[in-house]
C-alpha cells in the first residue's frame, strides 16, 4: 500500500503530494487526514506530513519510494483537525481530497491582500505645529510636507503619502515612533462597522428563552457537547438565545462560529452582534476577495477574534478552541455548496462539532426535513420557542382560490379579498408587502399558435422580456431584442405569459395611483448596496408597498407591515426539485411571518390555484407537524432524502455528442456496479434540468438507496471506472443528496 503525503500546507504541495510506502504494521491505521513522520530529501531530514490519499499501486519505481516512519499520535493542531474534516467531506460528499482540503484549509495563495491604510495626527495639533517648525529649521523637507499635509487635511490615504508626497517608509516609521503620526490600517471588511462603539446590554430573557439557554449552558458548563435544534418562528427571540450562549462560550475562553445566510447578512444583523460583542467579531461574505477572506481566517487563527459570522464558508474558521457552531435559518438552500465539494454546512457543522468537541445549534422557523427527522430520532435535542416577543400576535390568514375568482369574472391578478385589504391598509397608513415568485417585466414569451416558448440558444431556459424591449437569459445574461413574430411558425400571436414584478407594479398603480411602491427583485438590486437602501426607505415609512421576489421574504423586521400578499403561492410547487413542497411551505410560512410584527395585528392573503395542496394548507395554518408527517411519508415512499440517500453523477462537456456517449457508457458501469447489489435504484441518464449552460452540456445519472453507506462504498468502485472512460473533454462529478 502507498500513501500520498503532503509535507507542508500550501497550494503547491497539495497539488504535488509525494508517494510513500505504508509499512504493513501501519496499514490498517493509515487513513486520509492523519499526520505522519516521513524522511524527506536526500539529507535524511524527518518531517511531519499529512496523508491525503491511499493507493494499491505507485507510479514510481519501487526503489525510489521511502517508507512512512510512524504515525504522529498527538493530533491537536487546527490544521490536523481540518484535514480530518476534509477527509470526511471527501467521503461524505464524494469530492476529491484536493477539493476538500482547499475548502477546509484556506492557504495563502499568490494573491496579496489589499489593505488600505490612512495617516493622521497622533498628538495635539500644537505639538505637530511645533514639530513642523523644527523640521523647517532643520531643512527636513519630507517631514515638512508630511506635517503640513496632515495639519491641513487631517486624515490622508497612505498611498497618497508615499506616492504623491514621496515620504519614505523609514520616515513614516520614525515619526510614528515619536508619537507624532499614526498609521491606521483600514480593515476593508469591517469598514462599515468600525465606528460602532456603543454597546447594548442583553435583555432579560423570557422564561421560554431561559429554559433553552439554561439547558444548553448547563451542558456547556459540564463540558458535555450537544447538538440542538431550536424550532422557533421568526421574531420569537432565537438570536437573543444565540448571543447569550456565545457570551457564555467566550467567557469560557472558547470561540464561536455563527452562520447566517448571505441574504440575511445585512448591516442590521451584523451590527447587532458588534454592539453586543464589540470589535472581536470577524465577518465573512462572498463579496470578499480571496485575500480578504484569507485575512479573516488568519484573524481567527491568531486569536484576534472570538466570533466568526458569515455564510457557509465561515464554517471553516480555524479557531483553535471552538466552543460552538450556530446555524441560523438552517433550512436555507444556500447552506448546500453548489461548487465542489458539494457539501452541506449542516452536516459539516455536526461533524466538525464532533471532531472538536464543540456544540452545534441549528435554528429555524421552518426546519428542514433532515433536521426535524434527526430531532425526532433523538439525534438532535429539540427545543420549541413559540409565540413572538412583545405584544405581536399572529396574523389572520386567508387562502384564496383563484379559480373561483375567475368564475366571479375577476381577471386581474388581485383577488377581491386582496384588493379590499390593500385599500383598507393604504387608508390607515399601514404598510404592505407583496410577494411574487418571478422577476422581469413578464416571464415567458410563448406562441399561442404553435405553443413554443422562446429559449436562450446557450442555456435551454426561457428568455425573459424586459420593459426596454430586450429579452434576457437569466442564467448566462444573453440579451437579444424582442420579436413579435414567432421564430418557429411565423405567427403573430406571440406574447407574454404570467406576470413579473414590473407588471404587478403597473397593475397596482392602475388601481391605487396614490400608492408609493418600492420594487425589489434581483434586477433592481443588482447594484451594490441598493438592496439595503430600498429596505431603509421602506423602514422609514417612505413607501406604502414593498413588492418583490423571494428576497423580501427573508428575516426583515418591519413593525408597520400589516398585510402580506402572496400572489402566486403555488408557482414554486412546479419546480423540478424533490424539495418543491418543502420550499413552498417555507416560502409561505416565512412570507406570512412578515405581517403584524409590531403592535398592530396583521393579515395574510395567499392566492393559489391549488388550495388543497398539503404544503399550502399546512403553511396557511402554521401546522409544521402535519406538513412534516405528509412530506416525510412522501420522501420515504420515494426513497428521497432524508429517508434515503441519493447520488447524483453529473457528466458534462462542451461537446454534445461526447457527453451523450460518455453518459451512456457510464450508466452501463453504474448499473453493473449497483443494480446487482439489490438495494440500489439507478435512474437515467437524463438531461440535467439545465441541460445547456454557458455552452456546456450536462447529463445526470441518479442512484438512490436507503443504504447510504453502501451507496458511498460502491461509489469508490465506480470512480476508477469512470476515470478510465475514453473521453478527454468530459467531466464527471459526484454529489450526494443534492
Ligand atoms: P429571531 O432571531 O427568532 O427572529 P430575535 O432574537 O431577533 O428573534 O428577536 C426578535 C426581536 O425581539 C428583536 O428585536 C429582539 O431584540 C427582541 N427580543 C428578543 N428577546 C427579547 C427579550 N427577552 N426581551 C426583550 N426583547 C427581546
Ligand atoms: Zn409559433
Ligand atoms: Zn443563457
Amino acid at each position: 500500500m502507498y500513501a500520498d503525503i503532503i509535507v507542508n500546507l500550501s497550494v503547491k504541495s497539495i497539488d504535488r503530494p509525494y508517494t510513500y510506502r505504508i509499512p504493513p504494521v501501519l496499514e490498517d491505521r493509515i487513513t486520509p487526514g492523519i499526520p505522519v513522520m516521513v524522511p524527506f530529501g536526500s539529507g535524511g531530514r524527518v518531517l511531519k506530513g499529512y496523508v491525503i490519499g491511499i493507493h494499491k499501486t505507485a507510479s514510481l519505481e519501487e526503489n525510489r519510494i521511502k517508507d512512512i516512519i510512524e504515525i504522529c499520535e498527538k493530533s491537536n493542531g487546527i490544521e490536523e483537525k481540518m484535514l480530518l474534516l476534509a477527509a470526511w467531506i471527501k467521503e461524505q460528499f464524494g469530492s476529491t481530497m484536493n477539493d476538500a482540503i482547499r475548502c477546509c484549509l484556506p492557504v495563502r495563495d499568490k494573491v496579496m491582500t489589499k489593505t488600505s491604510a490612512t495617516v493622521s495626527a497622533a498628538c495635539e495639533k500644537e505639538k505637530l505645529e511645533e514639530a513642523l517648525k523644527e523640521a523647517k529649521n532643520k531643512n527636513r523637507a519630507a517631514r515638512v510636507r508630511l506635517y503640513e499635509a496632515v495639519l491641513k487635511m487631517g486624515e490622508i490615504d497612505r498611498t497618497f503619502v508615499t506616492k504623491e508626497l514621496k515620504i519614505s517608509t523609514a520616515v513614516l516609521r520614525d515619526v510614528e515612533e515619536k508619537g507624532l503620526i499614526r498609521v491606521t490600517t483600514v480593515d476593508l471588511v469591517r469598514g462599515p462597522y468600525k465606528d460602532i462603539t456603543e454597546r447594548d446590554m442583553p435583555p432579560e430573557l423570557t422564561p421560554g428563552q431561559k429554559e433553552i439557554t439554561g439547558s444548553i449552558k448547563a451542558d456547556l458548563r459540564t463540558g458535555k457537547r450537544g447538538d440542538y435544534l431550536i424550532f422557533g418562528e421568526t421574531g420569537s427571540g432565537k438570536t437573543e438565545i444565540y448571543m447569550d450562549i456565545i457570551s457564555e462560550c467566550i467567557a469560557a475562553g472558547k470561540q464561536a462560529i455563527m452562520l447566517i445566510p448571505e441574504i440575511s447578512l445585512t448591516y442590521q444583523t451584523v451590527s447587532r452582534f458588534i454592539k453586543r460583542f464589540g470589535q472581536r467579531v470577524s465577518i465573512m461574505n462572498s463579496r470578499l476577495s480571496f485575500g480578504e477572506r484569507f485575512d479573516q481566517y488568519m484573524r481567527a487563527k491568531n486569536g484576534e477574534t472570538d466570533i466568526m459570522i458569515g455564510p457557509r464558508s465561515a464554517l471553516f474558521a480555524p479557531f483553535e478552541n471552538l466552543g460552538i457552531i450556530i446555524i441560523d435559518e438552517e433550512h436555507e438552500t444556500s447552506y448546500k455548496s453548489d461548487l465542489t465539494p458539494k457539501y452541506h454546512a449542516r452536516e459539516v457543522a455536526l461533524k466538525r462539532g464532533e471532531l472538536e468537541g464543540a456544540s452545534v445549534i441549528l435554528g429555524s422557523a421552518t426546519p428542514s426535513l433532515e433536521s426535524y427527522a434527526m430531532a425526532k430520532e433523538g439525534r438532535l435535542k429539540l427545543f420549541k420557542l413559540m409565540g413572538r416577543t412583545g405584544n405581536a400576535v399572529h396574523p389572520d390568514v386567508y387562502l384564496v382560490d383563484m379559480r373561483e375568482e375567475l368564475k366571479k369574472k375577476n381577471r386581474s391578478m388581485f383577488s377581491y379579498t386582496l384588493k379590499e385589504q390593500i385599500t383598507y391598509r393604504l387608508a390607515r397608513g399601514e404598510q404592505i408587502m407583496l410577494f411574487l415568485n418571478r422577476r422581469g417585466y413578464s416571464a415567458v414569451i410563448s406562441c399561442r399558435e404553435c405553443g413554443s416558448v422562446i429559449k436562450c440558444p446557450h442555456c435551454d431556459v426561457s428568455m425573459t422580456l424586459h420593459r426596454d424591449g430586450n429579452m434576457i437569459c437569466h442564467y448566462c445574461g444573453y440579451t437579444v431584442e424582442s420579436t413579435n413574430v414567432c421564430p418557429k411558425c411565423g405567427s403573430r400571436y406571440i406574447g407574454t405569459f404570467g406576470a413579473g414584478t414590473q407588471k404587478v407594479e403597473e397593475e397596482l398603480l392602475k388601481v391605487w395611483p396614490q400608492a408609493r411602491i418600492l420594487r425589489m427583485d434581483s434586477d433592481s438590486v443588482r447594484k451594490k448596496g441598493s438592496m439595503d437602501e430600498l429596505l431603509k426607505t421602506f423602514e422609514k415609512g417612505e413607501a406604502d408597498i414593498l413588492l418583490g421576489t423571494q428576497m423580501i421574504v427573508k428575516g426583515h423586521d418591519f413593525p408597520n407591515v400589516t398585510l402580506v400578499g402572496i400572489l402566486l403561492a403555488d408557482l414554486s410547487l412546479y419546480a423540478p426539485d424533490i424539495r418543491a413542497g418543502e420550499r413552498t411551505f417555507e416560502l409561505i410560512a416565512q412570507a406570512s411571518g412578515r405581517s403584524g410584527r409590531g403592535s398592530k395585528k396583521g393579515n395574510v392573503v395567499i392566492q393559489t390555484y391549488d388550495p388543497e395542496n398539503y404544503a399550502i394548507v399546512c403553511a396557511a395554518k402554521r401546522d409544521f407537524e402535519t406538513f412534516f408527517e405528509e412530506e416525510m411519508a412522501y420522501r420515504i415512499a420515494m426513497g428521497y432524502p432524508p429517508a434515503g440517500v441519493m447520488l447524483e453523477i453529473g457528466v458534462s462537456s462542451e461537446k454534445e455528442d461526447m457527453v451523450n456517449d460518455a453518459v451512456k457508457q457510464l450508466a452501463d458501469e453504474v448499473r453493473k456496479i449497483y443494480c446487482d447489489r439489490g438495494r440500489f435504484k439507478v435512474i437515467g441518464p437524463a438531461k440535467a434540468s439545465l441541460y445547456k449552460v454557458r455552452d456546456v452540456f450536462r447529463m445526470v445519472i441518479y442512484v438512490k438507496s436507503y443504504d447510504g453507506k453502501g451507496l458511498r462504498t460502491l461509489c469508490e468502485e465506480l470512480r476508477p471506472k469512470a476515470d478510465a472512460l475514453p473521453f478527454d473533454s468530459v467531466r464527471v462529478e459526484y454529489s450526494f443528496n443534492l
